[in-house]
């Protein structure tokens, strides 16, 4: 059994000064478990990962990663204690090639010969990427550059991977792809796994749970073949 990777959070409030923007959020995740991160625009999602990555502080509540009070480990400590965020939007480097994209997301981990391992493994999780390694970061798609940006996180060897709406203008078909290879690799490393995404059904798809957030608050914490089959709940807060 997975021993690592188990994540509690607990009445978390966040705002950005003004009122609460999450409201006395809580739900955990098991290791090896894959949740989805649900709700509508606004609904808080990019707030919960920044928090969780220390990027933005929490005014209360608490976030434990395997036991540890995560309030005491600044951004960097939590990268090294595990924890991975894939942000949304471009955070591959347009000038760097493919290769060197996914070195820098080894440079703090691994060095010398354990550095070729890891990006040896990552190329042959992420195939296309394997064909694109001397491509500069700008010349890639933008499945390629999802991919990229989370091949650059799994470099690091976390026990958490938060992402943040890695489908995002993504073609459906390419979704799909990117959905099983992150399904493949968590599996495959036993990483837990907080996916936040607008794309309800293939988050679904892969999740083992899903967590629904309307206003900063949990509207749903529920299995993932559950959530997709309750009309009510799909209609109030999914859209579909
Ligand atoms: P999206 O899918 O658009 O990213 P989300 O569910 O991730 O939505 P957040 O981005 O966390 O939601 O935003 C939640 C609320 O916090 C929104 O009302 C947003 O306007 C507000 N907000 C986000 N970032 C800031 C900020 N830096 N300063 C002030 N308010 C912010």
């Amino acid at each position: 059994t997975r021993t690592r990777g188990a994540v509690e959070i607990q009445s978390l409030t966040v705002g950005y000064g003004g009122a609460p923007v999450l409201h006395g959020v809580g739900f955990a995740l098991a290791p090896g478990e894959i949740v989805a991160l649900l709700g509508a625009n606004g609904a808080g999602k990019t707030t919960l990962l920044r928090t969780l990555a220390g990027l933005v502080p929490a005014a209360s509540g608490t976030l434990v990663l395997d036991g540890d009070d995560l309030a005491n480990f600044r951004t960097e400590d939590r990268a090294r204690r595990g924890l991975a965020l894939v942000p949304d939007g471009q955070s591959v480097v347009g000038e760097l090639t493919v290769d060197e994209n996914l070195r820098l997301g080894a440079l703090w981990r691994h060095r010398g010969a354990a550095r070729e391992r890891a990006v040896a493994e990552i190329y042959d999780v992420f195939e296309p990427l394997a064909r694109r390694r001397t491509s500069a970061g700008h010349q890639l798609s933008g499945g390629e550059r999802q991919m990229l940006a989370v091949g650059r996180a799994l470099i690091a060897d976390p026990v958490l991977l938060a992402l943040d709406e890695p489908s995002l203008g993504l073609a459906p078909l390419v979704v799909a792809q990117l959905m099983g290879t992150l399904r493949d690799a968590a599996a495959s490393r036993g990483l837990t796994v907080l996916l936040a995404e607008q794309n309800v059904t293939s988050a679904l798809s892969i999740a083992d749970r899903g967590v629904v957030l309307d206003l900063g608050r949990v509207a749903a914490d529920a299995p993932a073949a559950a959530l997709a089959a309750d009309e009510t709940l799909r209609h109030a807060y999914l859209g579909f």
